[in-house]
């Protein structure tokens, strides 16, 4: 089922049209508004009502995080605080963190642009919606919260944490769409195991998961221990929070919804703007929002688009599920390394779980990377040569793939550290060096 096919399905150069339309207005609110946009567009030499097509767009500023903490808490709010009807804020993992504003109608198009991502992954009035994304300042709880409302489910607002409520009540309560992080799915599902339970003691049909990066791999461990369909979704505070983009049930990449967010890939270099198909940093520029409109916004998130329409009819462009950030991006011994290479390799070997820790240091000169790596509970007990011969198993994937090498100790299961939100994957020890500090 398509929830707005009017929109999800219009070709090219209509919604083209609409997006010119939209992003003329955008720019003339933001000039008027937001005195840093002023500033920045009058650098540019662009005036209010220069910019009607989208092709136009590259001729813009860029906006970034740091411009977000530059303006705390609310310099780029481009309404009066009066018509702030909520606030929501990510809290960095240095100094302040960023804030975002929502006015009435902003609100109406997250639960516009939610609803249409639930319905994507299957969801309906008949369904019971177990939100276990955290409620709160974080976007995820009350973002997947009200267009669930607004589909017409049944929603259990659980948010995070309580690991054992959270099995009861999907138990007794017939969840059928689970929302929350794929590191907490799979910490569910070890859970449910612990428990004694199976996927047929519950009415779990599809989970819509999102907020850090996870790699195919982990999406067929997923639904393989939770029997499940597992949809991926996109979204980020700056942006609006989750409801971006989203997987349908062809999980073959992610549909932008473009009538509200202009997606460009760009080279995360030289900044230019790269034809569709090419593998670059994710921009966006949002062209309804009210309280807080951002202009060619650099996610850091890597990613391509397919213009292609797909073969569940709608049209609007796709994004590939995100390879990693340009932010999270390691470079060791001048080879660029994502975590995500090393979970690949992790799940597809029977032996290992895929909790790992990589641990970069540089001693005299030189990057090394350790991988500490769980190992199964069954294969843990075996002889000391089958893990060797594990251990140099495991090293050699992890060359091939990376391109380097590594030095992977195994260690005993569940001794890596468990989050129930966004998972710890590195500790780099080069950073904390460089900048004396202590975390
Ligand atoms: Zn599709």
């Amino acid at each position: 089922m398509i929830w707005n096919e009017y929109i999800e399905c219009l070709d090219r150069e209509d919604l083209n049209k609409l997006q010119g339309k939209r992003l003329r207005k955008m720019i003339e609110r933001i000039y008027f508004n937001v005195p840093f946009y002023r500033k920045k567009l009058q650098e540019q030499g662009i005036e209010p009502g220069d910019i009607n097509e989208v092709e136009q767009l590259k001729l813009l500023p860029f906006t970034t995080k740091q411009d977000l903490r530059d303006n705390y808490p609310f310099g780029l709010f481009a309404v009066p605080q009066s018509e702030i009807v909520r606030v929501h804020a990510s809290s960095g993992t240095t100094g302040k963190p960023t804030v975002v504003g929502y006015t009435r109608k902003d609100l109406d198009i997250w639960s516009e642009v939610v609803a249409r991502t639930l319905t994507s992954a299957g969801a309906g009035k008949t369904d019971v919606m177990h939100i276990a994304y955290g409620y709160g300042l974080f976007t995820g709880g009350l973002g997947v919260h009200y267009g669930a409302e607004k589909v017409g489910a049944t929603v259990l607002p659980m948010s995070g944490g309580n690991t054992q409520r959270q099995l009861q009540l999907m138990k007794d309560f017939g969840s059928t769409i689970l929302a929350c992080t794929p590191s907490y799915a799979l910490f569910l599902a070890e859970a449910m195991q612990e428990a004694g339970l199976t996927p047929a003691d519950f009415k779990l049909k599809a989970a819509v998961m999102g907020a850090e990066p996870w790699t195919e791999e982990m999406r067929t461990e997923i639904e393989d221990k939770l029997k499940i369909k597992a949809i991926d979704i996109y979204g980020l505070s700056e942006i609006i929070g989750p409801g971006v983009a989203t997987e349908c049930t062809c999980q073959n990449g992610l549909h932008i919804y473009e009538d509200h967010f202009i997606p460009e890939v760009v080279d995360p270099e030289t900044l230019e703007p790269l034809p569709y198909g090419q593998l670059g940093e994710l921009v966006f520029t949002t062209i309804t929002k009210q309280a807080l409109p951002v202009l060619r916004y650099r996610t850091r998130d890597l990613t391509r688009l397919n213009v292609e329409k797909c073969e569940c009819g709608r049209t609007l462009v796709r994004m590939e599920k995100c390879l990693g950030r340009s932010d999270d991006m390691l470079i060791i011994r001048g080879v660029n390394v994502f975590p995500s290479q090393v979970e690949s390799v992790l799940l597809e070997m029977r032996e290992t779980k895929p909790h790992y820790l990589m641990i970069v240091d540089r001693i005299n000169n030189l990057d090394i990377l350790e991988i500490l790596v769980e190992v199964d509970d069954q294969f843990f007990s075996d002889e000391i040569r089958e893990l060797e011969n594990l251990k140099k198993r495991i090293r050699n994937k992890i060359e091939t793939t990376l391109g380097i090498s590594a030095n992977v100790k195994l260690v005993e299961p569940k001794t890596i550290e468990r989050s129930e939100g966004k998972s710890k994957r590195v500790i780099d020890k080069r950073k904390i060096k460089k900048t004396g500090g202590t975390s």
